[in-house]
């Protein structure tokens, strides 16, 4: 079929179109299947070998690789299943299959210019800015991840600050604040941006892993005595290690008093707007300079689709925007529309994601995925109270939103065993994180397929391992 081929399109585009409804078929069926088989998998040695294949001078066609792509779909991460509780992933949605669909027809770049593709993300961009309550000057752009937006909203943090974009940060006294459970991508952040991560300063925490406050300050005022310069806060929304939230009203209140900057830190924690149960511990998040956060997460978009929010768009346009003859853009045509995504950020050639974004939200609006949010809080609870009422397991640090810590009564091994053996038996999959010091099983539950039932059949495997 594809020897001497001249044309890159199917040739016969009925057969395309019933190998692909073949694999339509089969990726609904995993959707739908999403709580059978094991959460986790090794991948085949088969399959490996098969990955490891001479560059191709052949193509095999259209339809050998569609059977290639379905004979694929059991080997995920995992993160789809109900039983999935590593790290922080989101589960994923069937709304994501539809917009891939037709994201793969259109091809956008959406890098700028005029098109459809334009509007579906200011729809999103106008969509987040109500959803945090921010003002409609405010900017903002759908990236990959946080990791992303941290950089984008810290670089436009950074040139309000000091004039580098041409010159460099050269010697410079900047010094920023984030509590010691902060994601290392704020610190990288700071890294990449010519700040050195050691000009983040890690604040401790309370019991509650929450910023300490008073700490913060005298942080603060020791760096001002030393003749250094100040000029960012970031406030963690939902910390990756336990789940916690920085008081963000009193992180706004000193940012506001002390002229910094207050960049929020929500991956998975800001969706928490949408729900009931955690709008409370997100008060203040509305007067934040800049907020990254994650759709992907606990918002159910596929992989990849985070967001950085800037309140002030001409700060954020100032540190990304330039002008070089080749990206000239007109009143008319398909070069108008300025400004473009390209000013807000590093990337010019951008994929489609957004339409991942949008398609979630339209198809399923916000109350739904609030209370999805809602249930894991009060699941994380319920699974607290569990391993509270097992005599061999301590909890290891408050549960404050979607995720559990705690410790075999044991010692480190015993605990790290637990985890391995879960996910080697494909059971379920926790995560092995330190907290204070001592190995932890860590459940986190950002993951709308999650029933109250799988915490037990979760339990019951802990209890299992344990007989060992
Ligand atoms: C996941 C996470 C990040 C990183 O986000 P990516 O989307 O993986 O780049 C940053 N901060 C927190 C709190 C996270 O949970």
């Amino acid at each position: 079929m594809s020897g001497n081929r001249r044309d890159l399109d199917p040739l016969d585009w009925a057969g395309f179109e019933a190998h692909a409804a073949e694999l339509l078929h089969s990726a609904v069926m995993q959707l739908a299947g999403a709580k059978d088989g094991p959460v986790w998998q090794p991948f085949p040695e088969d399959m490996q070998a098969d990955m490891q294949a001479e560059l191709p001078i052949e193509g095999a066609g259209y339809q050998a690789v569609a059977a290639q792509l379905a004979g694929l779909l059991p080997y995920g991460v995992g993160n789809t299943h109900p039983r999935f509780f590593g790290w922080v992933h989101g589960s994923g949605g069937a709304a994501s299959l539809l917009a891939e669909i037709a994201a793969a027809a259109m091809n956008a770049n959406l890098g700028g210019r005029d098109h459809g593709a334009m509007y579906v993300e200011k729809q999103v961009v106008a969509w987040v800015r109500q959803m945090f309550g921010f003002p409609k000057t405010a900017s903002g752009l759908v990236v990959s991840g946080t990791s992303m937006a941290t950089i984008v909203a810290l670089k436009a943090a950074r040139d309000a600050r000091l004039d580098a974009r041409a010159s460099g940060v050269g010697a410079h006294k900047l010094v920023g604040y984030a509590s010691n459970q902060a994601h290392n991508c704020v610190a990288r952040a700071f890294d990449m941006l010519g700040l050195g991560s050691d000009a983040l300063r890690a604040v401790p925490v309370n019991a509650a892993f929450e910023m300490d406050i008073v700490a913060l300050r005298k942080m603060m005022a020791a760096d001002r005595a030393a003749g250094l310069e100040p000029f960012m806060l970031v406030g963690t929304a939902g910390s990756v290690n336990v789940g916690a939230f920085d008081d963000l009203a009193a992180l706004a209140d000193i940012a506001k008093a002390e002229g910094l900057w207050l960049h929020i830190d929500g991956a998975f924690g800001a969706a928490g707007v949408l729900s009931d149960v955690l709008r409370p511990r997100l008060k203040g998040i509305e007067r934040a300079d800049s907020v990254a956060f994650d759709f992907h997460k606990w918002l159910h978009v596929n992989y990849d689709a985070g967001f950085v929010l800037v309140r002030d768009e001409a700060l954020h346009r100032a540190a990304f925007e330039g002008a070089p003859d080749y990206l000239a853009s007109s009143d008319r045509g398909l070069a108008a529309g300025r400004p473009w995504p390209v000013d807000y950020g590093p990337e010019l050639s951008r994929g489609f994601r957004v339409l991942k974004i949008w398609a979630q939200i339209a198809a399923l609006g916000t109350e739904a995925l609030g209370t999805a949010i809602s249930r894991n809080c009060a699941q994380a609870k319920l699974l607290a109270e569990m391993v509270d009422a097992a005599p061999s397991l301590e909890r290891l640090a408050p549960v404050a939103s979607s995720v559990v810590v705690f410790a075999h009564v044991s010692g480190d091994a015993v605990t790290e065993e637990i985890v391995l053996r879960l996910q080697e038996g494909g059971l379920a999959v926790p995560s092995i994180t330190t907290v204070n010091g001592r190995r932890a099983v860590r459940v986190n539950i950002t993951n709308h397929r999650t029933r109250d039932e799988d915490l037990r059949v979760l339990m019951d495997g802990v209890r299992g391992v344990e007989v060992f």
